[in-house]
């Protein structure tokens, strides 16, 4: 699995908002692409996932144009965690993650098996017959998370993923998707998480990728000073790193 990007360019209402991109993912990387608010991050993912459509350039999927597949098709390839959650779902959260599987031939016990592991492993398996309306923010991205791997892609989208989560669900969100060795690309906001966990990042400024690499090289005082007009130094700072032994529990 490998998704390219070539000289993406995106425009909203005719207003141009993302210039030439190129990105690359390959098989099995955990990428993050990172910028700041309003530089065109979501714009560029709802682009790969098909909620808008390029102006110029090319969004491959394994060699294949994402926008000149079948709805199914791409949906077996990409699956997404949006920014937004949806507001009032009155669905339950068995629900929601079974729309997961929508792109397949339903196998109602596999089906049933494969939801119940996706919520095991964002450590919800006993939230299958909550309102999904009910669940506070963070539970709630979590959920959206299971249906994203209950839909088996190779290629994982994630835009903010953790913007809800304590630190503990934060560091937790990201030591699974990179143990799930699924290519993803994640827009992510912590510049020291995403140094920590990814293997390697873009940076995006104004609608245009302005670097990219790994952590280490990219994320210079340099150019974090001059994408965030702020100055980047290094100290000794807490540190906040999972218990390997505490297993994720469902909280009441
Ligand atoms: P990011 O995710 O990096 O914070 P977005 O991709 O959401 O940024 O937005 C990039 C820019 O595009 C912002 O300036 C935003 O206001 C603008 N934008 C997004 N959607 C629309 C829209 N529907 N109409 C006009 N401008 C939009
Ligand atoms: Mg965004």
């Amino acid at each position: 699995m490998k998704l390219d990007l070539r000289g993406v360019s995106v425009g909203v209402d005719g207003h141009p908002i993302v210039h030439g991109a190129d990105l690359v993912v390959d098989d099995g990387e955990f990428v993050a692409l990172v910028g700041p608010n309003g530089c065109g991050k979501s714009t560029l993912l709802r682009t790969i996932y098909r909620a808008l459509r390029p102006a110029a350039g090319l969004i491959a999927v394994d060699g294949d144009d994402v926008h000149r597949l079948p709805a199914r098709q791409a949906a077996r390839r990409i699956a997404v965690v949006a920014q937004e959650t949806p507001a009032d779902l009155d669905f339950t959260v068995a629900e929601i993650v079974a729309m997961g599987r929508t792109p397949y031939r339903p196998d109602a016990s596999a089906d049933e098996k494969l939801c119940a592991g996706a919520l095991d492993r964002v450590g919800l398996a006993h939230y299958t017959d909550r309102v999904f309306a009910t669940l506070s923010g963070g539970e709630k991205q979590r959920v959206l998370l299971a249906r994203a791997l209950a839909q088996e892609t190779r290629l994982l989208l994630l835009d903010e993923p953790t913007s809800h989560l304590d630190i503990r669900h934060q560091l937790e969100l990201l030591h699974l998707v990179r143990e799930l060795g699924i290519a993803t690309l994640a827009v992510l906001h912590d510049l020291n998480q995403a140094a920590a966990f990814c293997d390697r990042l873009y940076v995006m400024d104004a609608g245009r990728i302005v670097a990219g690499g790994p952590p280490g090289e990219v994320l210079t005082p340099e150019l974090i000073s001059r994408v965030y007009g702020v100055r980047a130094v290094r100290r000794t700072q807490l540190v906040f790193e999972r218990l390997a032994d505490d297993p994720l529990t469902d909280e009441v």
